[in-house]
């Protein structure tokens, strides 16, 4: 076989790919594992039912069907804490299809424990989140920690922290004091204390994402869902003065990725995947021209870049987890899931 394009090294922006195990459904339907794993970043598919091609990709890093949240977190999540309290803004998208594993990864299963085992299945929220109080209560310094949770269906925000039984919609403005910042207006930025405080809130978060979905006739696989912890401090300079950081974390869980290039059968479900494509490639289109260094780029072509503007590019730090299904029977589109993780690059 050819060897895999080798991914260009790049610190500000990573690429991951996580296979999560076979379905008992996917071994019930004979499912057999189209996916090998070569060391830890080289990963080969195979589509045996339509093309039969075989393609190899190489990543910053694979993780296999084994591989525990916790792993998961101390590669991609834990080097970026610290960054996070130096003042920087860092961005982790979950990509893939529909039942690959996004949610899996973000959120994971937990209920709100004063302490996150490490066996735990957590996901990279409830993880980052615990990981911060524990950096933050031996720093030196005056903080608050504030965290949102949004959704984002059909180029319509939602503030899923608000008070309110249906999520409101929310508006973006350019923020005229910050250069290439945009303000939400109304947005529930909700200040919490402790671990177990944001996983309380993100179980009345996950609630009226359902609501929503119901009241929309949506199904949350066609909505990007945005968790982002802002950590604002007050430290003292070496000359006795005072100064503040700001630093910004958003863990963003993608629309399912098997809406791109669909048109839809329903005008409902065509302006959907108008909307996924247009979200999800202009994402991968940020993310070249910065990798680029080119001059122009083009965040203001989706909301969702726009949103997430102040935190691709310049002082900050991006990760795309690419998650696949290891199933013959998903092959094609863990290759397109690849290719555009690959191209993300
Ligand atoms: P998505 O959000 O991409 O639609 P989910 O995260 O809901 O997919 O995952 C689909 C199912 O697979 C869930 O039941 C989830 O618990 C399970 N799953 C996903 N990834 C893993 C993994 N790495 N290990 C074990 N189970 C997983
Ligand atoms: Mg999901």
């Amino acid at each position: 076989p050819k060897p895999a394009p080798k991914i260009q090294k790049n610190q500000n922006l990573q690429v991951f790919v996580r296979c999560r195990p076979l379905s008992a459904s996917e071994v019930n339907q004979r499912g057999i594992s189209a996916v090998d794993i070569n060391g830890q970043k080289e990963i080969v598919v195979q589509d045996r039912c339509n093309s039969k091609i075989t393609k190899t990709f190489s990543f910053d890093k694979v993780f296999g069907p084994s591989t525990p949240q916790s792993e998961v977190y101390q590669n991609v999540v834990e080097p970026l804490i610290s960054d996070v309290l130096a003042g920087f803004n860092c961005t982790v998208f979950a990509y893939g299809q529909t039942g690959s594993g996004k949610t899996f990864t973000m959120e994971g299963d937990f209920g709100t424990p004063k302490r996150l085992s490490p066996e735990s299945n957590a996901g990279l929220i409830p993880r980052a989140m615990c990981a911060l109080f524990d950096e933050l209560r031996v720093l030196q310094a005056e903080y608050t920690v504030r965290i949102s949770l949004m959704e984002l269906y059909n180029e319509e925000l939602y503030d899923l922290l608000s008070s309110d039984e249906v999520p409101p919609k929310l508006r973006l403005f350019d923020d005229a004091s910050r250069k290439g910042s945009v303000l939400v207006q109304g947005l529930q930025e909700v200040m919490v204390h402790t671990q177990s405080q944001v996983l309380d809130e993100l179980h009345k978060g996950s609630a009226k994402r359902q609501v929503a979905a119901t009241l929309m006739n949506a199904q949350s696989s066609r909505s990007h869902t945005i968790f982002t912890v802002t950590v604002h401090f007050k430290e003292n300079s070496a000359d006795g003065g005072e100064f503040l950081r700001t630093g910004k974390l958003n863990l963003v869980d993608l629309a399912g990725s098997e809406n791109i290039g669909r048109s839809g059968s329903s005008d409902k479900r065509a302006r959907e995947a108008a909307s996924i494509n247009q979200s999800l490639l202009t994402l991968s289109r940020v993310t070249s021209c910065l990798v680029e260094h080119q001059p122009h780029v083009p965040y203001r072509e989706s909301k969702l870049t726009r949103l997430l503007q102040d935190s691709l590019g310049g002082r900050t730090k991006t990760s795309l987890i690419a998650t696949i299904s290891p199933s013959h029977l998903n092959a094609e589109e863990t290759i397109s899931t690849l290719d555009y993780a690959h191209r993300a690059k």
